[in-house]
């Protein structure tokens, strides 16, 4: 008797179900300011990380318009092979200059960038420390290096200085992981503690800048990685630092040698994306501004990111404060483990510069009435 692979996926399909964990693809249809259409329903979206509505700017879309004419659409292979089309150059020019960092490499995806960097750096014999809550692609990233991984408490410097003063010791290199901004939490990181621990401890610091929009390099930082696919309304991975480690990720990171190159498109409008953050820095100003509106609004703790986490605990309630929030026109996706921990499942607020203040003052008052999990 052999076992049916349908038998077994639907078994481990009903068990997610069970636990409220079982996630569904919604069709949906993204226009104009913050809107979108899903199920014939048109909802104010607070659910999008492109924080400045780049993905739907007139000029962006031309750049992407113009080189899918210039160069066709796809890049045809890998970069190492015939896949650098010239506006790549171009795009890591102008990225490294807004960093301030001395080069930069763009890879298909921020996921991409964080699997494809931290085993190109560390091996068997090196020790990382990555805060508790960083994305699952560096999650990934570091187990695929084979480095002895260790987690420290939420940004609590405390515990990593702890467990680097017990672990230093028994590696070679040591590498320090953390988020710029939290993307689930909208919280900072203490980097320039971090910074300090690292040179203290004889390590490198990685920040995973993908929730930012401020360029600019922070004293302390070896590695900044960033996406391409959220503020900056395209797709795509990087990472700044200085020319050697480039060069080292060019040879050594698998996810950049192993696959196509983007393709055009995406680069030259991610290209055009950035020249109207470095000649709008008011616009920059917008999704944070927007956030504490709503915050001080709707009674919740300041916001420090354009990111606003309501953690209401079980997935079933977060479910259902999503479907509610629905019902009253606004997008607001509920998260849930694992890509939160169990028992934090929330609503998460991506504020934009497109986003109305009457839409995020209605949304604050079903919040602050505490509608949605009464
Ligand atoms: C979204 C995200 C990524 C992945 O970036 P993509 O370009 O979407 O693959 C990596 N790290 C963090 C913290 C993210 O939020």
């Amino acid at each position: 008797m052999s076992i049916l692979l349908e038998e077994v996926a639907r078994k481990k399909l009903r068990h997610l179900q069970e636990n409220h964990k079982k996630r569904e693809l919604a069709g949906s249809v993204r226009y104009g300011n913050a809107a979108l259409r899903r199920d014939g329903k048109t909802l104010v979206s607070f659910s999008c990380n492109d924080y400045l509505g780049l993905s739907q700017h007139p000029l962006v879309k031309e750049a992407a318009i113009k080189a899918v004419e210039q160069y066709g659409t796809g890049a045809g292979a890998s970069r190492l092979v015939t896949g650098n089309h010239p506006l790549y150059e171009a795009l890591e020019t102008q990225l490294a200059a807004w960093k301030n960092a001395e080069s930069c490499l763009v890879f298909g995806s921020g996921y991409l960038a964080n699997t494809g960097i931290i085993p190109a750096l560390m091996d068997r014999q090196d020790l990382i420390i990555a805060d508790k809550l960083v994305h699952a692609c560096l999650m990934d990233g570091a187990r695929l290096s084979g480095a002895k991984l260790l987690r420290f408490k939420h940004n609590d410097v405390q515990d990593a200085d702890r467990m680097l003063r017990e672990q230093r010791g028994h590696y070679r290199h040591c590498l320090i992981i953390t988020e710029e901004i939290f993307s689930m939490d909208g919280d900072i990181a203490p980097l320039e503690v971090l910074g300090g621990l690292a040179r203290r401890y004889d390590s490198w610091l990685m920040v995973d800048g993908a929730h930012g929009i401020n360029g600019g390099q922070y004293e302390g930082v070896d590695i900044a990685m960033g996406t391409l696919s959220k503020a900056f309304g395209s797709y795509g991975g990087y990472v700044c630092a200085k020319k050697a480690v480039i060069d080292l990720m060019k040879n050594q990171a698998r996810s950049f040698i192993f696959t196509t190159g983007l393709p055009p498109a995406v680069i030259a409008s991610a290209s055009a994306a950035l020249h109207i953050m470095r000649e709008n820095p008011d616009l920059l100003e917008l999704p944070l501004a927007n956030a504490r509106m709503f915050t001080r609004a709707a009674g919740l703790p300041e916001a420090q990111s354009p990111i606003v986490p309501l953690i209401l605990g079980s997935a079933e309630k977060a479910l259902a404060a999503s479907a509610y929030m629905a019902e009253k026109g606004f997008l607001v996706t509920a998260i849930r483990p694992p890509t939160v921990p169990e028992n934090t499942a929330r609503l998460r607020f991506a504020f934009s510069a497109l986003h109305r203040q009457e839409d995020i003052l209605t949304m604050a008052e079903y919040v602050q009435n505490g509608i949605i999990w009464g």
